[in-house]
């Protein structure tokens, strides 16, 4: 299929779902303006208002399951998929080839600090980050005394993954600090400070991805940047043979490929009131129970419910079992250890909290908060293993970002009045800078052309992507 047919066919499917957002959260917000009224015929007007919802959602699971069989017909999908995996390869190649220069004590090299005070989540996005201008600038990642400082096991990196490289380790011992691209060209051996304190930022920082995969990327897939980063985070995360035996009695326990599976990741303890809103297990299940009833339409018999749950607080899983008696509920043994923020994690709750992400990636669909770099990068490396599972989620909260990133850009595709004073107005072409989806049809964001922040329908945007030339690394072919 040309790539106008299936970026056609990936509006369609996010229309249907911002229009869904919209006409059930107006029907809310009616029920709840009925309700505030007053008692004169409330239950009637509820009961009007609860009828076509469940209409409008029979509706939207209909639509939907036609949209996500559209991507499937005539075996497009198998063929997507297989081009994905051509792609995913290459990368892995190319990482491969940095990573193991001929020449080691001459090669260009990237320090990378490992120990970013913060989780595991973020501490693996930090590695991430300066895997990507490593790729960008075609230095050797090294990680600061080859991780052997790790602050989630005393046996370092290699206690839970493989070593970033097979043959080339710890650089010298001086190396001079990032400065920008052009600043560093004649130094060897430069240490990239985090994100947050980064001055001279390269162009390949987050959400880039580099132009010569662009076409093909921005034909098969949903979320480039995603799939990008998500390249990165697959090869940093190749499991140790210890790990791997771990992850696979995990796997076996769940029986993946069996029947669907959604997962979801419940973030609470230390991260609500302070960087997330605490939502009820039941605002994550009603998403469970859309994803099924458009999958049961899709394979035309009724599923058996089955989720996932990785969370830092195990008491979401006993109050899911007991709500929710007619699903299979899977959840890692290792919980009640794994939240716990010490200085040192034990191997045990390292391997939890990786067991968790590795876990949610393998489900068919993602239910959490995209404010949990937990679930981001979940789903980053459910788009190398799967192929396009761009849409394969619901965020309760963010849309997809990555810390430290440059600006997240729209472009206007259907020009827009405001109806009132929080709606800013967008004419076909203006750039709008996106700071987040309210799920309700609107997201906000700032216009460039105007300076104006508010909402506008999110369907009124395209997505502008960042493609940026990164080095194409001719030598490396599949
Ligand atoms: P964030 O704070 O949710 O953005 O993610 P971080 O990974 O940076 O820090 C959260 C820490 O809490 C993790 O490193 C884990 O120790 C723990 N945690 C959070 N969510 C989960 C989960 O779903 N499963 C497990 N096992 N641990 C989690």
């Amino acid at each position: 299929l040309s790539p106008q047919h299936d970026q056609l066919r990936r509006k369609v499917e996010n229309g249907v779902l911002e229009l869904f957002f919209h006409y059930s959260s107006q029907l809310r917000h009616l029920t709840k303006t009925a309700r505030d009224a007053g008692p004169q015929n409330v239950p009637e007007t509820e009961k009007a208002f609860k009828n076509a919802i469940d209409s409008a959602s029979a509706h939207f699971y209909a639509l939907m399951a036609d949209a996500q069989k559209l991507g499937e017909v005539d075996g497009a999908g198998t063929l997507r998929d297989r081009r994905l995996q051509n792609l995913t390869n290459l990368m892995q190649k190319r990482i491969k080839a940095l990573q193991n220069p001929p020449d080691c004590a001459n090669a260009r090299k990237l320090l990378c600090n490992l120990n970013k005070g913060c989780g595991f989540g973020c501490q693996l996005h930090h590695v991430a980050y300066c895997f990507v201008i490593a790729y960008g600038t075609e230095r050797t990642l090294i990680l600061q005394n080859d991780g052997r400082e790790w602050r989630y096991s005393s046996q370092g990196w290699t206690a839970a993954f493989l070593p970033v490289s097979d043959s080339c380790f710890d650089g010298p011992a001086s190396a001079n600090p990032w400065i920008s691209i052009e600043g560093n060209k004649n130094h060897q051996v430069v240490s990239l400070p985090i994100v947050d304190g980064l001055s001279g930022r390269p162009p390949y920082l987050p959400q880039s991805f580099p132009k010569d995969l662009a076409d093909d990327l921005v034909h098969l897939h949903g979320d480039p940047p995603a799939w990008f980063i998500g390249q990165f985070v697959s090869y940093l995360m190749r499991s140790s043979p210890k790990l791997e035996k771990w992850l696979g009695e995990a796997e076996s326990r769940i029986r993946f490929g069996e029947d669907p599976i959604v997962g979801l990741q419940v973030r609470r303890t230390d991260k609500v009131g302070t960087e997330a809103a605490f939502h009820a297990v039941d605002e994550y299940i009603a998403w469970v129970e859309h994803w099924f009833a458009i999958e049961s339409l899709k394979q035309g018999k009724q599923l058996k419910k089955r989720i996932f749950i990785a969370t830092d607080d195990p008491k979401v899983v006993v109050e899911a079992k007991e709500k929710y008696k007619d699903y299979e509920i899977f959840a890692d043994p290792s919980i009640a250890t794994s939240a716990q923020m010490s200085s040192r994690y034990s191997d045990d709750s390292l391997f939890g909290v990786i067991t968790d992400i590795r876990m949610l990636s393998k489900c068919d669909y993602l239910v959490c908060t995209f404010s949990s770099q937990v679930c981001r990068l979940a789903y980053e490396l459910m788009q190398v293993d799967r192929g396009d599972a761009a849409s394969w989620f619901h965020s309760l909260d963010d849309i997809y970002y990555y810390g430290g990133q440059q600006g997240h850009e729209q472009e206007v595709i259907i020009s827009h009045t405001p109806s009132n004073e929080r709606e800013i107005e967008l004419r076909v072409g203006d750039v709008v800078g996106v700071a987040g989806n309210h799920w309700d049809g609107f997201s906000k964001g700032r216009n460039s052309r105007t300076g104006q922040v508010g909402l506008y329908p999110s369907y009124k945007v395209k997505e502008k992507w960042r493609i940026v030339d990164f080095p194409s690394y001719p030598n490396v072919k599949v």
